[in-house]
């Protein structure tokens, strides 16, 4: 009698569920037969989201860090469904899509990501811009754009957060903008980057300074409207005329996750064991930013890429060890430490014992992100078009 193929569906290609692909597509399936591995995302290509900044720059292109999955996956073995998961019923083990399709699994993968809540003050959703997406890039860069060929004097552009996210957008603006930048970060605490290493804020403090970008620090935001942003400084309520006004705060789990019958914390992400697996369902896995971890070591695991890019590696493991009968490793995470741009063709690192700022940190994020780059041949193209492009632009002048 033939042997039935196991299916692995992972529900979200990015760090997390395209890395864990990938992964699987590497492993030696002898004894059994090779599983089939479904990847479901609801948009066509991987972002590889610490460079999404440089979109709004013109210092990298949609297809360097954002590749289609088919391209990524092609020759690989593993089918890609472009979808939206609307809900996973867990006892039939049945994932629904938005396609009106309905994926059987064996195993599960959840890797869905965190998305921006927009309800943190009234006006947000309505009249701020989120930034998480290649979309989100775009609609940013059509509104400078706009802004750049009308005939106003200052483009003035508000910030709320001042996490990496509202500091490395707030310097690359403060690059595109040059003069005509008005650019402000808005901060509810008392200082920028609060989990950071003393060495990427001072060096972020300094970027922001040479920039010009005005810094509200212990503020917070009483409403957004289309032309103007309220703020609360100790009480003392400002109403500041504004262009653009971005939203960099927190990090909420997708309610299709929030709202599963499993073990969730109190911001809804998916408790899990060490291996990886959702408490009490062994057959599901869970990683990135929905999945509330510790390590082997009881080191709680933050939401970042690194973090997901290693617990891939590690849930592509465990599914092959449980497909094949073998122990599942408990995951450790490697702080390898942090890195940031701030501006252009300039950033600040820290981690290894190693502390860089300026240009030549510039280099080495961008050769570390390289190296993280989800294939060989995707790895190659962008490789060779950074070279290419400095010797292009001597060649020009
Ligand atoms: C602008 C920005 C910059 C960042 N910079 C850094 C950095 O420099 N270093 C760092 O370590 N981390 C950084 N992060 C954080 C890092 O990107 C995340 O922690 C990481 O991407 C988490 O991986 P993930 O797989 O959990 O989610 P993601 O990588 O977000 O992937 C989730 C995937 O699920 C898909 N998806 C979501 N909902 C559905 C649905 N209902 N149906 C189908 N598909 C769905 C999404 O389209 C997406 O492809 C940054 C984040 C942002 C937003």
């Amino acid at each position: 009698m033939t042997e039935q193929k196991q299916k692995i569906c992972i529900l979200g290609g990015g760090f997390g569920g395209l890395y864990t692909a990938l992964r699987l597509s590497q492993m030696p399936w002898q004894g059994i037969p090779k599983p089939e591995i479904t990847l479901i995302d609801q948009n066509d290509r991987f972002v590889f989201l610490p460079l999404l900044y440089e979109l709004l720059t013109g210092e990298l292109q949609t297809w360097e860090i954002a590749p289609p999955y088919t391209e990524l996956l092609a020759n690989k073995g593993i089918h890609f469904h472009q979808a939206t998961v609307e809900g996973i019923n867990i006892p039939d083990k049945q994932v629904r899509l938005g396609d009106n399709s309905e994926l059987p699994y064996d195993r599960l993968v959840l890797a869905l990501g965190g998305e921006t809540p927009l309800t943190m003050a009234p006006g947000v959703a309505d009249h701020a811009l989120p930034f998480r997406t290649v979309n989100h890039a775009y609609q940013l860069a059509e509104r400078l754009r706009v802004l750049e060929e009308s005939d106003q004097d200052k483009i003035r552009v508000a910030i709320i957060g001042s996490g990496y996210s509202g500091v490395e957008l707030a310097c690359k603006l403060a690059d595109r903008l040059g003069d005509r930048g008005r650019i402000r970060l808005v901060e509810l605490s008392d200082t920028i980057l609060r989990t950071s290493p003393e060495f990427n804020r001072e060096a972020a403090q300094k970027a922001l300074a040479s920039r010009n970008v005005w810094l509200d620090l212990e503020t917070g935001v009483e409403k957004i409207t289309a032309e103007a942003i309220e703020l609360n400084y100790k009480g003392r309520i400002d109403s500041i005329p504004v262009d653009i006004v971005l939203w960099t705060v927190g990090t909420q789990v997708a309610s299709v996750i929030k709202s599963l019958p499993l073990t969730h914390n109190n911001r809804g992400q998916l408790t899990t064991t060490n291996t990886l697996q959702v408490l009490d369902h062994p057959e599901i896995y869970a990683l990135g930013d929905i999945a509330d971890c510790k390590d082997t070591n009881g080191q709680q695991i933050p939401t970042t890429a690194q973090a997901a890019f290693q617990q891939a590696d590690y849930t592509g493991w465990n599914l092959w060890a449980d497909l094949t009968g073998r122990p599942l490793l408990p995951f450790r995470y490697q702080n390898l430490g942090e890195m940031m741009t701030l501006g252009i063709d300039n950033a600040t690192l820290a981690g290894l014992g190693i502390t860089l700022e300026g240009n030549l940190a510039h280099v080495l994020r961008r050769l570390a992100y390289l190296y993280r780059m989800p294939t060989q041949e995707h790895q190659l193209k962008v490789g060779v078009s950074w070279i290419a492009k400095p010797l292009l632009d001597l060649v020009k002048r």
